[in-house]
């Protein structure tokens, strides 16, 4: 953590403005590494521990939960260096998994035509794999999640921080309460995050609230529910007891509305399925990518979550009020 940090936050507690750091028990040439921050306000104190500031005291039944399953699927896949700096795009084995996820964050990430002087917060980062990206284009960079382990959590930045020369913040705490001041954010970037939210209705409001004015909410990867999925669900992260929700695409909708949001949906390039790939495939060979997106992609993704599973991608804008 560097001090600059501290004039974004607000203390998780008592939600004032007045965070300070008071002890600084080691630092390199890049960061504090271990150390001690106060709310000047409340007196609770928040440790910075290998870099991370934990802001996270007293976690709630569902986070504890969601930590220990996390803890247990790492143990599941052969988590190694290599993997984590080749995300999304993965490596090996890997790659198959990942080849959706990659190809949906290449193309939003296009899509947002960074600047580089923007502020920017990676919310449910995990691993901060999409965190870095932001960082490299020189944006102000914040990464916020629960985990703290490597090769799940928040202390895998390490890898990125010292092999790619890169910087940016780490907080660790849940994004049913952010804890930022009120519009200081250009962008608030999810991949496959919202639906572990116990409550996406106050992570919205949250999301809202951290945001500048016309600032731009994305999301990546959310699975969506069609209305023929069936409700018995073999999934590896639900068994591990993780908070894995699944929710239709008009929950999602009807959220966003209500939180003020304007949105537009992106087309799925759907990496992971072999029909929309191979029809993509083809077109690709006679038609400019635009005109397919256009006619074919963005009219069939509101079937195909309405009606199939599949994973929402989109670009919200925070309304002026
Ligand atoms: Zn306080």
């Amino acid at each position: 953590m560097k001090k600059n940090l501290l004039k974004l936050l607000i203390c998780p507690i008592c939600r004032k403005d007045n965070l300070k750091l008071i002890k600084i028990r080691k630092s390199n040439n890049i960061e504090i590494r271990e150390g001690e921050v106060q709310c000047k306000y409340c007196n609770e104190k928040f440790q910075i521990s290998e870099g991370i500031l934990n802001l996270l005291l007293n976690p709630n039944k569902d986070v504890l939960c969601e930590q220990k399953g996390w803890e247990r699927l790492k143990k599941a896949v052969k988590n190694t260096d290599k993997l984590m700096l080749s995300l999304p795009d993965a490596c090996g084995e890997h790659k198959k998994y990942w080849k959706g996820q990659a190809e949906n964050f290449h193309h939003i990430y296009s899509e947002l035509n960074l600047k580089g002087d923007e502020v920017t917060l990676d919310l449910g980062a995990g691993r901060c794999w999409s965190t870095r990206f932001f960082s490299r284009r020189g944006c102000y960079s914040i990464a916020q999640d629960i985990l703290i382990p490597k090769y799940v959590g928040l202390l895998t930045s390490d890898i990125y921080i010292y092999k790619e020369k890169i910087y940016f913040e780490r907080i660790c705490d849940a994004m049913e309460k952010i804890p930022f001041k009120d519009s200081i954010f250009d962008l608030v970037f999810m991949a496959a995050t919202l639906h572990h939210s116990t409550d996406i209705s106050i992570t919205l409001k949250e999301i809202f609230r951290i945001l500048k004015p016309k600032g731009r909410f994305v999301l990546i990867n959310e699975p969506v529910k069609g209305i023929f999925r069936s409700e018995d669900n073999n999934n590896p992260e639900i068994e591990a007891g993780i908070n894995e929700n699944s929710y239709r695409l008009s929950k999602y909708l009807k959220e966003l509305k209500k939180s003020s949001f304007d949105y537009k949906l992106e087309f799925w390039l759907g990496g992971n399925n072999k029909i929309t790939s191979f029809i993509d495939m083809k077109l690709q060979k006679i038609l400019p990518n635009r005109c397919i997106d256009n006619l074919l992609w963005r009219p069939l993704k509101y079937i195909q979550l309405l009606f199939f599973d599949g994973v929402l991608n989109l670009i919200a804008v925070k309304r002026q009020q």
